[in-house]
């Protein structure tokens, strides 16, 4: 028997996609997410409320991006909140319901606690009000919202995406180049997709999006993950430093990560808590330096030395005659694109998509909020209901 083969020509193709999509019914349209930050994991779960079928694929270890916890591999399991440190008082009502709902299903809880701000050496009570973070853990938002029977999760799977000749998206394993399966239409959640050292938009032939995302510029972060043998007793929860005063160091922002709603080490009452750099010092710090090994461990030496001599000025009174308890563990971490720097592109609209890619990109770039949890959660909510709009 002969087969003959006929060219698929962009018409054919086409009407094939429609028929394919018809045959499948609109309950199954196949949508892959990179990335399963706030932006992503909210973008497919509302997508999988209504109906559609989602891959998330997640290029780390664990769920949640900037929003993800870091749990050590050892036996004692400590963990941090090493990215987002809370979540503040909702700007919109859209999120303010997404936070309740978040609160009611318990994957989010109030952060009470004694919290400081430093101006120059002098520390002052902030008082700000509403500070949420993910229950038990920072990464549980977002395990919660992928947590949906139209959804499927893939691990450590940084994906590259080139178009397909009748599915729309055709997804391959970056590192092992194993085919990840086709999908209707793609949601990118992270700018860094667009970045010239990496391949996973180099042939997905959306080039004018991609350079103009090139251009947004971030600020960088350093973070040290510290445990102590013993509670400190400092007498305060999170201090919020304004780089004034070099006895503070590198500091931006320490936190007693325990003091967190379900992460107290009852089972031996050890202490974490999480340092992070002022933007100026992690500029400094990372300067000419590329090495990531190098600079986890600068990361942690500067941070860990900065918070311990810093001490003496940060106990509150009364608690004057604490006696600082041995380190037990400490790690090192950078964030190379912790924060985007707001951009004219982006921030007038929350999401971009473009139709007839079936493409649509996402994430805390785009919008009035850049660089928060918020600003994430209404870009995810936007490229999920403009694809919706455009395959309804
Ligand atoms: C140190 C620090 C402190 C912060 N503090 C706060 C705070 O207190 N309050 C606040 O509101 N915000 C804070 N933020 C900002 C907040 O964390 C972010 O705005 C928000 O989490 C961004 O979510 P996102 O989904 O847009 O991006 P991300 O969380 O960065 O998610 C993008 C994900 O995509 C994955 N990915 C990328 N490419 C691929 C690919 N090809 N295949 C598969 N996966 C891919 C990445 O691994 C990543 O997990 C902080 C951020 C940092 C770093």
């Amino acid at each position: 028997m002969t087969i003959r083969f006929t060219k698929l020509t962009p018409r054919r193709a086409s009407a094939l996609a429609i028929a394919t999509t018809l045959a499948r019914g609109t309950n199954s349209l196949r949508v892959a997410v990179l990335g399963s930050g706030i932006a992503g994991s909210t973008a497919a779960r509302t997508l999988a409320d209504r109906g559609a079928e989602v891959t998330v694929f997640e290029a780390g270890f664990g769920i949640g991006g900037r929003t993800s916890t870091r749990i050590t591999r050892d036996e004692f399991r400590y963990q941090f909140d090493h990215g987002a440190q809370y979540i503040g008082s909702p700007k919109t009502e859209a999120f303010r319901n997404a936070l309740d709902g978040w609160r009611s299903d318990g994957s989010a809880k109030e952060w009470t606690g004694r919290f400081r701000t430093a101006r120059g050496l002098e520390l002052e009570e902030d008082e700000t009000k509403d500070r949420f973070v993910g229950y038990p853990a920072m990464h549980s938002i977002c395990r919660n919202m992928l947590h949906h029977e139209n959804i499927k999760v893939k691990l450590r799977s940084r994906a590259n995406a080139s178009p397909h000749e009748i599915e729309g998206w055709e997804l391959a394993h970056d590192r092992t180049k194993e085919p990840l399966g086709t999908f209707d239409w793609l949601i990118v959640s992270d700018r860094n997709s667009a970045a010239l050292h990496r391949e996973d938009l180099t042939a997905a032939n959306v080039e004018e999006f991609a350079s103009k995302t090139r251009h947004i510029e971030s600020v960088k972060s350093l973070a040290a993950m510290v445990v102590f043998e013993k509670p400190l007793g400092l007498g305060i929860d999170a201090v919020q430093f304004d780089g004034k005063d070099p006895k503070y160091g590198a500091l931006g922002w320490a936190a007693r990560d325990s003091s967190k709603p379900g992460r107290e080490r009852k089972m031996d009452e050890k202490e974490c808590w999480v340092l992070q750099s002022h933007p100026e010092a992690a500029m400094k710090i990372l300067r000419d330096r590329t090495n990531l090994d190098e600079i986890r461990e600068i990361a942690k030496d500067v941070l860990v030395n900065d918070f311990l001599n810093s001490i003496p000025f940060l106990i509150a009174s009364g608690n004057e005659d604490i006696k600082i308890p041995p380190v037990v563990a400490a790690i090192g971490h950078r964030w190379s694109a912790a924060f985007p720097i707001p951009s004219e592109d982006f921030s007038q609209r929350d999401c971009q998509i473009m139709a007839s890619k079936k493409f649509v990109a996402c994430g805390d770039y785009f919008g009035k909020l850049p660089g928060r949890v918020e600003g994430a959660y209404l870009s995810g909510v936007s490229a999920a209901n403009q694809l919706l709009f455009h395959e309804i």
